[in-house]
């Protein structure tokens, strides 16, 4: 251990609290905010409030503890382990203190640290797991600020796993050696199968699956998940996406995926690029599904990064049914697609009340051939279209949506690089359109809003689109009005 490291002075421990009485002196806030925290264990709470504030005598009620609506005397200590001073007054948390430590009672007194035996730390609970933060009195904002960072770190069912952990401790200690086997087994109980489904809220299937893992340890359990890495910016990211990426053995993600998503993993997780990234090779598709199964045979933890959402234009229906047939386990997380992050940037509802209630993602690679499609249909009916990939056909919407009868005055919004800070917004009409196939410039991914509920979006710092009006625009606005 470096020396130059300082020295806690305050040393957490877990104290054993189950059926022991703990003693709160106080009436008003301080006494309940301590209950309230003491409330959290097992422990017998006992109230001294001889003029208890009415939240207080309510919480009390509810939470069973013991009021002694008595002024506080040295007695109300007895027989107990711990005992808070939150009176308020210092005179009287001075007292409390001085007779706990008579009678051998470690002591805190809130707000007077100099009086205290010991400090309560805040508290990240899942019972039976507890993460106890302390600072010494460096403040109780940073202490609040680095629960909270704890909190979202950790899964909600956390709590069951390890309760349901517990009851398999002793099988484990009996059937499998000491050291690696044992580790393993634990390590996929807390991150494979078993913690799968208890935190899909299914705790029998949780059983079984530890069960499984009991009767066969040896045996490797692939899983892949498919992760919506959202649009670009990294703090768009779910938490359970980013808990998934600390997870993994193997991360497998496409050229819109950024760079600082990819980094999130663990150092040692392997990094593959599937998708085509300026210049760079590319898997095809069926490359792609049979990495993933192999993957999945290993043994591996793989994380199958999305941009945006998974399941929009991501092919992510034929990675499930390579997975499926090759009975690997998998799952799906969701992203926020590339459409809501367009929208946000433009402040643009997608809804608009009385305006339009539908919308449609779509992709303008659609449109070659005789008939319209549907999407199209909706458009004119009055839904808000998202149009992926669009760059490259933006003339070919636009002309066939006009032809079809969506007005060319109807508005369009345009955003290359949503959500990022590099961002560039435009606004305009279909009639304007057809020029972003011209803008050779914009070499980000575009995304592409049409509709009435465009005309509700915030335009002051976008670019008209018009400026770039050719004569291929020329040509659709003749032939709409002739
Ligand atoms: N699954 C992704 C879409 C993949 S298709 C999603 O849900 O967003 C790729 C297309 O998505 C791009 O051609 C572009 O139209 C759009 N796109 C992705 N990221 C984008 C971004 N940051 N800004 C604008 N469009 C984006």
């Amino acid at each position: 251990m470096p020396h130059d490291l300082p020295k806690l002075n305050a040393f957490p421990v877990f104290m054993r609290v189950e059926d022991e009485a703990i003693v709160i002196v106080g009436d008003g806030e301080e006494a309940l905010a301590k209950a309230r925290l003491l409330g959290q264990s097992s422990a017998r709470l006992r109230i001294i409030a001889p003029e208890a504030s009415p939240e207080l005598l309510s919480w009390i009620a509810a939470n069973g503890a013991a009021h002694v609506a008595q002024a506080y005397a040295r007695d109300h200590l007895e027989g107990a382990v711990l005992a808070f001073a939150a009176s308020g007054e210092e005179g009287l948390d001075r007292r409390v203190v001085e007779d706990a430590r008579a009678l051998g009672i470690k002591a805190n007194a809130v707000d007077r640290p100099e009086l205290c035996d010991f400090f309560t730390p805040a508290l990240v609970n899942r019972a039976p797991v507890a993460v106890a933060i302390g600072t010494e009195g460096a403040g109780p904002v940073l202490a609040q600020m680095i629960r909270s960072r704890i909190d979202r770190m950790l899964p909600p069912s956390l709590g069951s796993l390890a309760a349901l952990a517990v009851s398999f401790r002793e099988a484990a200690e009996r059937l499998l050696p000491k050291g690696a086997p044992r580790r393993r087994f634990w390590r996929e109980f807390f991150e494979g199968a078993p913690a799968r489904a208890v935190a899909g809220g299914d705790i029998a299937a949780g059983h079984e699956a530890a069960s499984g893992l009991l009767a066969n340890p040896e045996r490797a359990f692939g899983h892949v998940a498919l992760v919506g890495a959202g649009p670009g910016a990294e703090d768009l990211l779910t938490l359970r996406a980013q808990r998934l990426l600390m997870e993994a053995d193997v991360i497998l993600y496409d050229a819109l995926v950024p760079e600082a998503v990819v980094a999130m993993g663990r150092r040692d997780a392997e990094r593959v690029a599937v998708g085509k990234r300026k210049g760079c090779h590319s898997k095809t598709q069926a490359e792609i599904n049979a990495l993933l199964v192999a993957l999945g045979r290993e043994g591996r933890r793989v994380v199958r990064l999305k941009s945006g959402d998974p399941l929009v234009f991501g092919r992510a229906g034929e990675e499930m049914a390579a997975l499926r047939d090759a009975g690997i386990s998998y799952e799906v997380v969701p992203g926020v697609t590339a459409a809501f992050a367009a929208a946000a940037d433009f402040e643009l509802p997608l809804t608009l009340r009385g305006v339009t209630s539908s919308m449609v993602f779509t992709t303008g690679h659609d449109l070659k051939g005789g008939s319209l499609p549907d999407w199209a249909k909706l458009a004119i009916s009055g839904a808000t279209v998202a149009v992926y990939m669009g760059r490259s056909v933006a003339a070919e919407v636009a002309g066939r949506l006009i032809e079809a009868g969506l007005p060319p005055d109807t508005a369009v919004a345009v955003v290359e690089n949503a959500s990022l800070a590099e961002r560039r917004r435009f606004h305009g009409t279909l009639a304007d359109l057809p020029a972003l196939e011209q803008r050779h410039d914009l070499t980000g991914p575009v995304m592409t809003i049409i509709g009435d509920a465009v005309a509700g979006a915030r335009f002051d710092r976008s670019e008209p689109l018009a400026a770039h009006r050719n004569l291929a625009v020329e040509r659709i606005f003749e032939g709409s009005h002739a």
